[in-house]
């Protein structure tokens, strides 16, 4: 078996998987399906580009070379439309679809009839050197916020080669020996080289976007986990596991924080007498009043049905006392409105400051909690701080 025919398998094994990768993610799976369309199309584009390359006895040479050249520069125009559309960029369509015609026109309407082989495989090599580097320039910002920096730079260094790659195949077509003495070699071993290239460069680029396609995923599946679904507010989960993680600074650096338990008062009227929906309505809006009035530091959650946990971090007692009341105001200063009705709402709060490196989160709870049902105890719409466990515990 020739090597040609080794490459020739490796291009229809590897294009099939990446392919069938992105057709099961983006259908069955429903996985960025709007790109993964673009990337599929792009992927079978280069695949049959390289095989026409690898086929010597499938049709006269000019047009199968320059057909595969086009086909590889639409397969960039296509990654390039799919990373528009996965990272919500303004869109190119039109001139993606202009250039795209004009190429394809170009190579085999002028180039194939004329001999220019050369003049294609240059044009084509442009348009994938441009369509690389307009990517990097659009997608590296986007890929760092949402990834992070080593995502952008490996997605960005991944089109950087290729756009190298084909700026050398382009300039290759100046003359024999451009630009380095390898390219002096019989052009069997030249298509082979760039074949071999451009398929191991095809892979990676597949593995990149797969990448980012499947940690846009686990990022979605991070944020259900820990966030609550009607409020859009950290759900308990996350809260515990704050509190844990402030628990153990106190024990370790003495820092002290603050908790606040809060219950929306006679709730259960609003559900009775408006309905369901309109008591979703009122926590979605106390879910954002709380977050609107918190500090940026400050962490809100929703806590159980109708009640919201308010971490304070570095705050004592005093400190917290006037951020509790802060938070009750605004929740209680205007009616909520549902259609024409106007809802009252107000919330009793029981406030637990951690200054204690000894005592334990569930401690704590247990002591907001009783604080908590002192302030509906004392006729709600209240904050009442619990007594530290020597207070408590004191004869009155
Ligand atoms: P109190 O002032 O003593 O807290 O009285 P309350 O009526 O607020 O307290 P209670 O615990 O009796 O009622 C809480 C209600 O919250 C009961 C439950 O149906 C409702 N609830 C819990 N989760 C949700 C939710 O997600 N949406 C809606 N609409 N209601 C909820
Ligand atoms: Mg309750
Ligand atoms: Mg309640």
């Amino acid at each position: 078996m020739e090597t040609r025919h080794l490459l020739l398998a490796f291009v229809l094994l590897s294009h099939t998987l990446t392919t069938g990768m992105w057709w099961m993610g983006g259908t069955w799976m429903g996985l960025s399906s709007r790109a993964a369309r673009y990337w599929l199309i792009a992927s079978l584009g280069n695949g049959v580009g390289l095989c026409l390359i690898l086929l010597p006895g499938s049709g006269p040479a000019e047009l199968r070379i320059l057909t595969a050249c086009s086909l590889a520069a639409l397969a960039a125009i296509w990654m390039r439309q799919g990373l528009q559309v996965f990272l919500k960029l303004p869109r190119t369509e039109a001139r993606h679809l202009a250039l795209s015609m004009a190429l394809m026109g170009f190579n085999i309407l002028v180039c194939v009839p004329l001999g220019w082989q050369a003049a294609g495989v240059a044009v084509s090599a442009g348009v994938v050197a441009a369509a690389m580097l307009l990517s990097v320039r659009e997608v590296y910002h986007p890929l760092k916020r949402e990834f992070n920096r080593g995502t952008a730079w490996a997605a960005s260094l991944m089109f950087c080669v290729i756009a190298l790659c084909a700026i050398v195949t382009g300039l290759s077509q100046l003359g024999p020996n451009w630009p380095w003495p390898w390219l002096d070699s019989p052009l069997e071993t030249r298509q082979f080289v760039l074949s071999f290239v451009s398929v191991t460069l095809s892979i990676l680029t597949s593995f990149v976007l797969g990448y980012i396609v499947v940690m846009r995923l686990v990022g979605r599946l991070e944020h259900l986990s820990l966030h609550d679904g009607l409020t859009g507010l950290l759900n308990r989960r996350a809260i515990e596991a704050m509190l844990a993680r402030e628990t153990q600074r106190l024990e370790r650096f003495n820092q002290p924080f603050s908790i606040l338990l809060i219950d929306i008062d006679h709730f259960k009227h609003v559900n009775d007498q408006l309905g369901h929906p309109a008591g979703d309505q009122v926590l979605m809006e106390v879910a954002r009043r709380l977050q609107a009035e918190a500090r940026e530091v400050d962490h809100v959650a929703r806590y159980g049905g109708e009640e919201f946990c308010v971490l304070l971090p570095h705050t004592e007692h005093e400190g917290a006392l006037q951020a509790a009341e802060r938070l009750r105001e605004s929740v209680c200063e205007r009616p909520i409105a549902w259609g024409t009705v106007n809802v009252p709402v107000t919330i009793s709060m029981g406030l637990v400051c951690a200054d204690n490196p000894q005592e334990t989160l569930q401690s704590l709870l247990r002591r907001a909690d009783a604080a908590l049902y002192q302030a509906k105890e004392g006729g709600r719409n209240m904050v009442v701080s619990a007594p530290t466990p020597n207070e408590a515990a004191a004869p009155h």
